[in-house]
C-alpha cells in the first residue's frame, strides 16, 4: 500500500514539474494568472447534517469526498508552486488575483449576475449575449483581471533582503579591538578580550618521564 501511494505522490509531482515547465519555456507565455484559491479549505470534509428532529440526513460526503480527491489528484496546488519559479527563472511572472465572482461575471463586458450561468457548462451573458463555455469565460475573466493588475503597477519585484554577511572588500584589513600592552623590536604581544591563548598548548601534561623521553 504504501508503495502505491508513493507510486502515486511520484506520478502527481512529475505531472506538476512537466506541466509548468511546458508553461513557463512556451514562447506563447508571458504571464500566468491563477486564482487566489485555497485548495486546504477547498478539500475540507463535509459538514454532518442534521433534520428539525435530529435525524441524521445526507449531506453529500461521498460526493465530496470524490471532488476532494480529484482536486487533489490535479496537483493544482503544486503545479502552481512549480510555474511561480519557473517562470521567474525564464524572465516571465505568475501571479494571484481574486476569485470572486470569476463564474459570473461576463469576459466580454464585465457584467456580473447570477443568471449568466445558464448551467454549469454554459454562460450567456444576460447583458451582451456572449456565449461560451463557462470554464473558459471564467479563466478569460481571471486572465483579464491579472493583466489589469500588471498595467495598475501593482506587481513590483520585492527588494531582496541582504544577508547579515560580513562583506569585506578585498584586501581591507579587519579590524580586532588590541590593546598593546609590550612591545620589542620585532614582536608585539597584543591580549584580546576573548583571552590569550598560548602558542603551543599540549592537552597532555608534561612530567619529568615524558620530558626527558
Ligand atoms: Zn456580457
Amino acid at each position: 500500500m504504501a508503495r502505491y501511494q508513493r507510486y502515486g505522490a511520484d506520478v502527481r509531482r512529475d505531472v506538476a514539474h512537466k506541466t509548468s515547465f511546458n508553461l513557463a519555456t512556451d514562447p506563447r507565455y508571458k504571464l500566468f494568472v491563477f486564482e487566489a484559491l485555497k485548495v486546504a479549505n477547498m478539500t475540507k470534509r463535509a459538514k454532518p447534517k442534521q433534520d428539525e428532529q435530529g435525524h441524521w440526513i445526507k449531506n453529500g460526503a461521498a460526493a465530496k469526498s470524490g471532488l476532494n480527491k480529484a482536486i487533489l489528484a490535479s496537483t493544482w496546488g503544486k503545479t502552481k508552486e512549480f510555474l511561480g519559479y519557473k517562470s521567474r527563472r525564464s524572465g516571465k511572472l505568475a501571479i494571484e488575483v481574486p476569485a470572486f465572482y470569476s463564474s459570473q461575471e461576463c469576459a466580454a463586458c464585465g457584467h456580473t449576475h447570477s443568471d449568466n450561468r445558464v448551467s454549469q457548462a454554459e454562460f450567456v451573458c444576460q447583458r451582451c449575449n456572449y456565449t461560451g463555455h463557462a470554464d473558459y469565460n471564467a479563466a478569460t475573466v481571471i486572465a483579464n483581471r491579472g493583466v489589469r493588475l500588471v498595467l495598475s503597477g501593482a506587481c513590483v519585484q520585492k527588494k531582496s533582503k541582504k544577508c547579515g554577511i560580513l562583506k569585506n572588500k578585498v584586501g581591507e584589513v579587519i579590524s580586532e579591538p588590541v590593546t598593546s600592552v609590550s612591545s620589542t623590536l620585532g614582536e608585539t604581544e597584543v591580549s584580546r578580550l576573548s583571552g590569550n591563548t598560548p602558542a603551543h598548548w599540549s592537552l597532555t601534561q608534561e612530567t619529568p618521564a615524558t620530558a626527558t623521553a
